[in-house]
């Protein structure tokens, strides 16, 4: 894939930074945030007067709200104005993906076996965490999956120069300025140190992906070194922080988020998140678990089917809509729950995603794109999430063959290409 990224949706995680005292830390060194000479020209400072302007009455802000000159300075040397993430912010929308392809990117079966090894390492960790605040270890780690490719892909791109080009830019001022206002805060109080707030194009840092609001709100510092510590290698400090988060929000101990289950032909029922029933009612409409035997009853549930009634459907509890919490999007919700049973050591989804409007499954399409590279058209990664590098290699082909140029993969197309 990866010939989109990932657009960093916006974290709905509730600002509730008053109140909290911040350990005090010491012996921090300022070091000044220089941007990643690997960075993209757009992730990189660029002249802006008018954001220029909205930073020095930011500042005055900031003051007054008790943001020292001292921290002014550390946190806003090297940073600017960063074009590239207002692209982002923008695009958005356009990266709506079905439920095959979000599956396809956040949990392929390499992730999996990657996964599965490296949680093992820490394996202790999350189960001091479980056991503190109820959330089980495998949603813990498949987050941590989800959200940073567990730790090794926590984001580039320095905090302050994305959250003020956000809060300057205005569709969601307020909501970045606040961002803004909490990574001063945590510069101040030396929780971090400038150099360290790097993460999404969203302001999102660290192993489990939170954004300054959230920081604020629920850093725990869960191993006893006086850091509440997102940002270095060791994760229990994030994955014990996104517990918290989850137990607020009224994660239910010892329940599951779900689980994939089979609809009957003709099934009646209501689909959607809104329309809940007992696990009896669903029984008596026809639902089964994928995978055979109960449907575990924790509470009211509801079905999911969001590609239609014969592709993979899911039977979601009151913990799902706790995942939603951490991020609003139900393709989001599946794509944690999901992942955290393959860590836990289950297999591939019961029911197959068929083929697409295109008349494709996910091997034609992998077909496809290695097919389109192998001519000397690339396609990226051969992972079968068609975007727009496989279109402009659909493009090139189709030029250069002297067929009509749609960009739109076929049947007829990969025939042509085997
Ligand atoms: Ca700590």
């Amino acid at each position: 894939m990866a010939d989109f990224p990932i657009s960093r949706r916006n974290l709905m995680l509730i600002s509730a930074a008053a109140g909290l005292s911040a350990c005090v830390k010491t012996g921090a060194t300022p070091v000044v945030a220089r941007p990643d000479p690997g960075l993209e020209p757009g992730l990189r400072p660029q002249p802006n007067a008018s954001y220029d302007r909205w930073v020095a009455a930011f500042k005055e802000r900031a003051r007054s709200r008790g943001i020292t000159d001292a921290t002014l300075r550390k946190a806003f040397a090297g940073q600017g104005y960063l074009p590239g993430v207002v692209e982002r912010d923008r695009n958005q929308t356009e990266f709506k993906r079905s439920l095959e392809d979000y599956l396809n990117i956040v949990a392929p079966e390499e992730k999996v076996t990657f996964g599965r090894r490296i949680v093992a390492g820490q394996r202790s960790a999350l189960a001091q965490v479980e056991a503190k605040y109820g959330v089980p270890a495998d949603v813990l780690a498949s987050i941590w999956g989800v959200e940073s490719y567990f730790g090794t892909k926590r984001g580039k791109i320095p905090v302050i120069s994305a959250t003020s080009t956000l809060a300057w830019e205005g569709r969601r001022g307020r909501f970045f300025e606040s961002n803004l206002m909490d990574a001063l805060r945590i510069v101040q109080t030396g929780d971090a140190r400038p150099s360290q707030l790097v993460g999404s194009w969203a302001g999102a840092m660290g192993h489990t992906q939170l954004i300054p609001n959230a920081y604020q709100a629920h850093a725990v510092d869960f191993d006893g070194d006086g850091k509440r510590d997102i940002w270095s290698n060791n994760p229990i400090d994030a994955f014990a922080t996104t517990a918290r988060f989850l137990s607020k929000a009224g994660w239910q101990r010892g329940r599951i988020w779900g689980l994939e289950i089979s609809l009957p032909q003709g099934f009646a029922g209501l689909v959607g998140r809104r329309s809940k029933k007992s696990v009896s009612e669903w029984r008596a409409l026809g639902v089964r678990a994928a995978r055979g035997g109960a449907i575990p009853d924790h509470g009211p549930a509801a079905v999911l089917a969001p590609m239609g009634f014969d592709r993979p459907a899911f039977l979601v509890f009151r913990n799902f809509d706790m995942i939603l919490r951490y991020n609003p999007s139900e393709n989001y919700g599946l794509g944690v729950g999901y992942l955290s049973g393959r860590l836990a050591g289950k297999g591939p989804l019961k029911t197959a995603f068929g083929a697409d409007r295109y008349g494709l499954d996910l091997e034609d399409r992998k077909a496809l794109q290695a097919g389109l590279t192998r001519r000397g058209f690339d396609a990226g990664k051969a992972d079968g999430v068609l975007g727009k590098k496989t279109t402009a290699a659909i493009r090139g082909y189709q030029q250069a063959k002297g067929l009509a140029v749609t960009g739109t993969p076929s049947q007829a197309l990969l025939q042509s290409l085997r």
